[in-house]
């Protein structure tokens, strides 16, 4: 039952922190120590795991090199940990260093390769010119940075790492005129109180409660009102309270909306905290697939994609007294959709508020949008930013935002140091690297507390980042845009911007969507410098040229509408029965490419007739919460009587690849006990398939997730997603059946959705996309990888070194034809 299985899954946990703590126990030496046999294990791991993944594969010279750089690094590491009891000083391996260290190549020339190839024709800045603006710009102006005692900072620093990387002050951003000492002296103040007094004392010295009254009054005048204030002064946090507090919860809930799910979860339980209540009761939240919210709720906090989709089951939004979208300056697909349907109803609700905010200052296009709507700014307390630039440009932005962290800890006053980085997975490397460079320093630095957040970081997690620092320690926090400006945190002095971010790109020509490492707007790189200056002055090293900034970077991140698939806002739009698109009241409209690009899939998933009508199955896909290629796959189920089937597989493509895990120690065992959900060939889908129903077989056994190698965090949340899934089916009027042993009716669901992503297998063993003849390749983690089927229909494109299909099933051509004709009838 799901109570002895809850009660299993608390206990397998409970073992884990055990794990963790028994690790905690040691001394920190002794902790690092294990870090490092650790570490070793999982490079040797790593190591073997790469030479059995690209066995018979002929790996690229990048790839190759990635090997190596591994292999050499185990090498040395060992080395260096069986001398470590002797040696005593920290020394950087030198192989390591020249190579810039593990992955370090790799990452960077994927990331900038990608980049130039998509601007091939932009410039390249030649050296000679930057040299000669940057003389002209600057004039003598080049300080090494490093305070008062810069000479002895300097020697501190060459004294414990070898590497440094010179900055030139290049500006120093205002900060506001307020009284510092009497911030100062009430922080003290409420130092002494109970944690609960302390909440409420520090909410009183948010920025934005000097003008709490004032707000509320501009609240009852105004319908819409546009509010801006700095990243920090309590927008997020306190504005739904003090409505609260003014009575609008008495007749509906007030909506916040948030563009990133992390921020969702955290300011909600913040605001939770701070209100004394249960997260999830008055105070909830709502992310796709994750409802924390009941019938208590007052104030929700919710993705921005979760509130357009509420317009689906109430268009007028009569739950809510106040809409509140936040962060509008983000400008994501969804914000920018919602601005114009709030628009539209707040005409026929005159009862609904309306608060748009911001952070930037730039609110008055947002106040022209909403029928000039007056702006509210609530005055910032921001002190001084000191800009620096590097004086050359940085081959390697990790690397150099490692090393400036270090930099800063050993030569700097007091002050937690945040670094922005694009991902998970470079955060991941960051934090390695950082320990694994800081390791063996013992007393010879302070200590250094790493806090990731990223947003797919466990919730337990998540809270790190908001603990204070304890004395005497420092926090480096490594974050990915979520910190420019969702989430604050206390107490950074110091920002290291590498000028990077990791932006979704899409190409209307071939509908092909991908993530791709860009550079950052002027816009941003303000921001990111802003985060240091809330508590006090602070310092702002970029990991670019004052040349680069001034002349590479655009003025402001181009809205995310007009460079996105717009296919799920479109069938969106069309069921709130929003014909007319181009004419769309838009603040910036989408690219009439991609709109047309939209259309024309949807019309190709029947989702449309030929006159851009929705039809019947476009209603019905419409219902469910995912892509448009997805949606179809479920709601054609029904012809092929799967839909029990289907809907599984739908659970588990939306698990993403965090299934099945590898132990160090016992990875033939996982691998064989993969392998056999692939038997007989049967293609990712399907495996996917097997791997639920085995479980469910089980009763959901925990015990047969560990047994098997797969994540049971994973499968109990396929499990949930999949609940939420039969439940939108039964809303559809669509019968749950099964068909198990018909795989063929199964795939062919699978190709009703996704035959936009066939492909065919070439003679030198890589596929060409059918509709656009791209150039892919099966995903190594693939169960078709050795088999090579010769017709091939992809879940997604990835994009690492080369353009991999990422769960694939076999097709029949002939399917094409018979369940797209209107798409390949021009084929062969
Ligand atoms: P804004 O929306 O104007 O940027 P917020 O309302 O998000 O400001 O933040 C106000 C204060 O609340 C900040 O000082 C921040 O540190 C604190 N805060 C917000 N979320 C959390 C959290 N999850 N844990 C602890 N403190 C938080
Ligand atoms: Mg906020």
């Amino acid at each position: 039952t799901r109570k002895e299985e809850e009660e299993a899954v608390r206990r397998s946990n409970a073992a884990e922190q055990d794990d963790i703590h028994s690790l905690r126990k040691f001394s920190r030496q002794e902790y690092l120590k294990k870090r490092e046999e650790k570490k070793l294990e999982e490079l040797r791991d790593d190591i073997e795991d790469e030479q059995y993944l690209f066995e018979g594969v002929k790996l690229s010279e990048v790839e190759q090199r990635d090997l190596r750089h591994k292999k050499e690094l185990y090498e040395l590491i060992k080395k260096r940990s069986e001398e470590a009891d002797n040696v005593n000083e920290y020394r950087m391996p030198d192989a390591y260093d020249q190579e810039g260290g593990v992955n370090q190549e790799k990452r960077f020339s994927v990331a900038m390769q990608r980049y130039r190839d998509t601007h091939a024709e932009e410039k390249m800045n030649p050296f000679a010119e930057q040299e000669a603006w940057e003389e002209h710009q600057i004039g003598k102006a080049t300080l090494k940075y490093g305070s008062k005692n810069k000479k002895q900072a300097s020697d501190d620093y060459q004294y414990v790492f070898e590497d440094q990387i010179d900055f030139i002050k290049a500006s120093v951003m205002d900060g506001d005129k307020f009284d510092y000492d009497e911030m100062e002296d009430s922080i003290e103040k409420s130092k002494a109180k109970s944690a609960s007094e302390a909440l409420q004392a520090e909410r009183k010295k948010l920025p934005i409660y000097a003008y709490r009254d004032e707000l509320l009054k501009a609240v009852e005048k105004y319908q819409v009102l546009v509010i801006v204030g700095e990243t920090g002064s309590g927008k997020t946090t306190q504005i739904p309270q003090y409505l609260h507090e003014a009575g609008y919860t008495k007749h509906g809930m007030i909506a916040c909306t948030q563009p990133r799910r992390v921020a969702a979860m955290s300011v909600s339980a913040r605001v939770a905290q701070e209100l004394g209540v249960k997260l999830g009761h008055e105070v909830g939240y709502s992310i796709r697939f994750e409802d924390c919210t009941s019938d208590k709720t007052i104030l929700k906090y919710m993705t921005d994609g979760m509130l357009l989709r509420e317009f689906l089951g109430e268009p007028d939004l009569a739950s809510y007294s106040v809409v509140m979208v936040d962060e509008a300056h983000e400008r994501t697909l969804s914000t920018d959709i919602l601005f114009g349907l709030v628009k539209d109803i707040s005409r026929f609700r005159p009862d609904l508020k309306l608060l748009i905010s911001s952070a930037t200052l730039d609110a008055e296009k947002f106040s022209d949008y909403f029928d000039s709507a007056p702006i509210f700014k609530i005055p910032g307390r921001r002190y001084p930013v000191e800009i620096h630039f590097t004086k050359a440009p940085e081959a390697d932005y990790l690397d150099a935002a490692i090393v400036t962290s270090l930099q800063i800890h050993v030569t700097q006053p007091p002050g937690d140091i945040l670094i922005f980085l694009t991902g998970q997975e470079e955060i991941e490397t960051a934090e390695e690297i950082l320990k694994h460079r800081t390791r063996g320093l013992g007393t010879k630095i302070a200590e250094l507390i790493i806090c990731p957040i990223y947003a797919n970081l466990p919730t337990e997690l998540q809270a790190k980042i908001f603990e204070p620092t304890p004395e005497g320690a420092r926090k480096v926090v490594l974050a990915t845009n979520i910190a420019e400006t969702s989430l604050t945190i206390d107490g950074i002095k110091y920002v290291i911007d590498p000028g990077f971010v990791k932006m979704k790109s899409y190409n209307p020509k071939t509908g092909m969507e991908s993530l791709l490492v860009s550079p950052i707007s002027k816009a941003s790189a303000m921001q990111r410098a802003g985060r240091s200056g809330r508590t006090g002055p602070g310092k702002c090293f970029r990991l670019y040229t004052a040349y680069n900034y001034q002349n590479d970077l655009d003025d402001n991140t181009v809205p995310e509408i007009q460079r996105t698939n717009l296919a799920n806002v479109v069938l969106t739009l069309k069921s709130l029965g929003i014909h007319d698109l181009l004419h769309f009241d838009f603040m910036d409209p989408p690219p009439a490419e991609a709109l047309l690009k939209a259309l024309e899939l949807l019309f190709a998933l029947s989702a449309l007739n030929k006159l851009g009508e929705l039809t019947k199955v476009g209603r019905r896909m419409a219902e469910f919460p995912v892509d448009p290629m997805l949606s179809k796959m479920i709601v054609v189920s029904e012809k092929y009587k799967c839909s029990e089937d289907i809907i599984s597989i739908a659970a588990m493509l939306s698990i993403g690849n965090s299934i099945f895990y590898r132990p160090k120690d016992k990875q033939v065992h996982a691998d064989n006990a993969r392998l056999n959900f692939h038997t007989g060939n049967v293609g990712d889908h399907i495996a996917l398939l097997k791997v639920y129903n085995s479980w469910k077989e089980t009763n959901y056994s925990t015990q047969w997730c560990y047994e098997n190698y797969i994540q049971v965090r994973s499968m109990k949340r396929a499990r949930d997603i999949r609940d939420q899934l039969a439940g939108l089916l039964e809303r559809v009027e669509i019968e749950l059946t099964t068909n198990s042993s018909d795989l063929d009716a199964i795939k062919k669901s699978i190709t009703s959705g996704f035959f936009p992503h066939s492909a065919k297998l070439q003679k030198n063993g890589s596929y060409r996309t059918v509709k656009h003849a791209q150039t892919v390749h099966i995903h190594p983690s693939s169960g078709l990888a050795q088999v090579l089927p010769r017709w091939a229909v992809y879940h997604e494109l990835v994009l690492t070194t080369k353009e991999y299909m990422r769960q694939i099933t076999e097709l029949k051509p002939e399917w094409l034809v018979e369940i797209a004709p209107h798409y390949y009838q021009l084929k062969d």
